[in-house]
C-alpha cells in the first residue's frame, strides 16, 4: 500500500469511527426529553423540599375538587414549581410566618394532561356531580364561554400556584368569604356583596404578602397567583405530578 492509499484508508476508518461514537451517544441520550422541551423537568423543584413549611392540600390528586375524580397526571399529593417561584415563595412563606401563618397550597405545576382532562369533564355536560359545592349558580354549559375552563392554563408554565393563608393560632385558614374553585363572582378578589370587613382584611393579608415577594394576583381567583418574570412565559410542560420528575438523576 502506498502511502496516499493507506492515509486515505486511515481516514476513511476514523471517519466511521466518529459516525459510530455519535450514534451511540445519541442512543444513551434518547431515554432523557431534550433540555428545555415541554417534557424536561429539570429547572423544577419540589416545593415540599425548597418550602417545608407550606401545608399541602393537593385538591385534584384528591376527589374533592370539580370534577369529582383525581385528574389525570397527578401521581403523588406534591407540589412541583420552577426553582425561581419556588424561591420566591420562600419570601412569602417566611412573610406570613411573621403575621402567625403558614401557606396552604391548592395546586401549583399542572400538567398539560390534566387540562385535557378539565376540558374533556367540561365537555360532558351531564355529569355534574360536583355542581352543589363548586358550581351551584351556574350552568354547566358555560363554563368554557366564561372563561372558567379553557385548553392551556398558565399553571402548567409553573410559576404559577392556589394558595390560602393557615392561622397558626385557631389551627384553620383564615376566611376568605369563598372557597378555592369555586366558580363564581364571589371569587373575584375584589367582589364586596356580603363579605364582612373581616373577609375582605383576610383576602388583602394573602395578596399584600404574595405582590411583596413577586406575584402578580389574578382578577377572578383570590387565591391564584403568577410570578412575574416567570422562567418559561411559553412553556406548557407535560410531565406528570410526581417527587420522581424532580428527583436528581
Ligand atoms: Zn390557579
Amino acid at each position: 500500500m502506498d502511502k496516499k492509499n493507506f492515509l486515505r484508508i486511515a481516514t476513511l476508518c476514523l471517519t466511521v469511527l466518529l459516525v459510530l461514537t455519535r450514534c451511540a451517544r445519541h442512543a444513551e441520550n434518547s431515554g432523557a426529553p431534550e433540555a428545555g422541551s415541554p417534557a424536561d423537568a429539570s429547572g423544577f423543584v419540589s416545593l415540599a423540599e425548597t418550602v417545608p413549611d407550606v401545608i399541602l392540600e393537593i385538591r385534584y390528586y384528591s376527589t374533592y375538587n370539580f370534577v369529582g375524580d383525581r385528574i389525570d397526571g397527578y401521581e403523588e399529593p406534591c407540589a412541583l414549581m420552577t426553582r425561581e417561584a419556588a424561591e420566591a415563595l420562600k419570601g412569602a412563606a417566611a412573610d406570613a410566618a411573621e403575621q402567625g401563618y403558614r401557606l396552604k397550597v391548592y395546586d401549583a405545576y399542572r400538567p398539560q394532561m390534566a387540562v385535557d382532562n378539565f376540558v374533556e369533564w367540561a365537555e360532558d355536560v351531564d355529569d355534574t356531580r360536583m355542581k352543589a359545592y363548586f358550581y351551584p349558580e351556574l350552568d354547566k354549559s358555560v363554563l368554557f364561554d366564561q372563561g372558567y375552563i379553557d385548553a392551556k392554563s398558565g399553571h402548567s408554565r409553573g410559576s404559577t400556584l392556589d394558595l390560602t393563608l393557615f392561622d397558626m393560632d385557631t389551627g384553620k385558614e383564615l376566611d376568605m368569604g369563598g372557597t378555592f374553585d369555586y366558580f363564581g363572582e364571589l371569587s373575584h378578589p375584589d367582589y364586596v356583596g356580603d363579605l364582612t370587613e373581616e373577609q375582605i382584611e383576610n383576602r388583602n393579608i394573602l395578596r399584600d404578602i404574595m405582590v411583596d415577594n413577586g406575584f402578580r394576583p389574578l382578577d377572578t381567583e383570590w387565591w391564584h397567583f403568577t410570578l412575574e418574570n416567570e422562567p418559561y412565559p411559553d412553556t406548557y410542560f407535560t410531565f406528570p405530578v410526581t417527587s420522581e420528575s424532580v428527583a436528581s438523576k
